[in-house]
């Protein structure tokens, strides 16, 4: 049968008064149907050189932003993300831990189908892996893992049993950064949810930057929004969020990583708690 045909088919099944599981079947179909045409279409565009992202990543710094971090006239996430969608069309990503999916809810509402990376490192608590199926099943998103060359099993056999123990900085480069490197290859820009409330360390984070160990350019659209605009966003949008934030997990790592926060402290400090270790390594602010 012809895609026409199939389309035609499935549409009067649906008529047919087929109910939930029928239009979450016609959803899948629709997506599947644009992956493949985003595909195709970024088989027609070849990715551009460095040298014109980077050329790109200093025009959208001058375009975005205001006279310094956090001024007036910086760019509000409408307006960045009209820029990156003009500017890349269908080489975009949005990484999303599955924490709150405040970003990837914002994102796939000006890009619906838009891709989003979770780094799949094979330590995520079960509760993390639920909420990103559940962003796949309920969200216009094209949820890709990305998962590490070797298994945990694989990984203990060549380096030791809990790397993360023994080594964290090197479990995180082999099970998160050099996926998302790889992974990145493909596209132009990348999104993420970086906060410049989420720490201090995070508190000078830009909108536009080029980030030159993914050899591509990165945008933070909601860097400037404070803690209290985030959860109006998450009230008002019915955003899907892990359970784990309201269980005093204030930041959701690998669960061998994360710790619980008392309430008040720095909420990234359940990441790596008793080290030095503060970011794994994909976020250079
Ligand atoms: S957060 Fe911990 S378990 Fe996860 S990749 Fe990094 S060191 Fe390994």
């Amino acid at each position: 049968m012809s895609t026409l045909g199939e389309a035609n088919a499935f549409t009067g099944v649906f008529a047919a008064g087929g109910g939930a599981l029928v239009a979450q079947q016609r959803l899948a179909r629709q997506a599947e149907w644009r992956r493949e045409a985003e595909r195709r279409e970024r088989e027609r565009t070849p990715r551009r050189t460095e040298a014109e992202l980077q050329r790109i990543a200093a025009q959208g710094r001058d375009l975005l932003h205001g006279s310094q971090i956090g001024a007036q006239d910086e760019a509000d996430a409408a307006r960045v993300l009209a820029w990156v969608i003009d500017t890349f069309g269908d080489r975009i990503a949005v990484a999303s831990s599955m924490a709150d999916t405040v970003l990837v809810h914002l994102v796939s509402s000006y890009k619906p189908w838009v891709d989003v990376l979770f780094g799949d490192t094979g330590y995520h608590f079960e509760t993390t892996l639920a909420t990103r199926d559940r962003v796949a099943a309920d969200m216009r998103v094209n949820v890709v893992s990305v998962r590490p060359r070797a298994s945990v099993a694989e990984q203990d056999l060549a380096h030791g049993k809990d790397l993360f123990a023994s080594d964290p900085t090197k479990c995180c480069h082999l099970r998160k950064v050099v996926p998302m490197r790889d992974q990145l290859a493909d596209y132009e820009v990348w999104l993420t949810g970086v906060r410049r409330a989420d720490a201090p360390s995070r508190a000078q984070a830009p909108i536009v930057v080029w980030d030159q160990a993914n050899k591509l350019v990165k945008v933070n659209p909601i860097a400037a929004w404070s803690d209290e605009q985030t959860e109006r966003y998450i009230a008002e949008n019915a955003v899907i969020v892990n359970p784990l934030l309201s269980q005093g997990y204030p930041s959701i790592g690998c669960a061998p990583c994360t710790s619980m926060v008392e309430p008040g402290a720095d909420p990234r400090s359940g990441r790596w708690a008793g080290q030095t270790k503060t970011e794994c390594g994909l976020h250079v602010i």
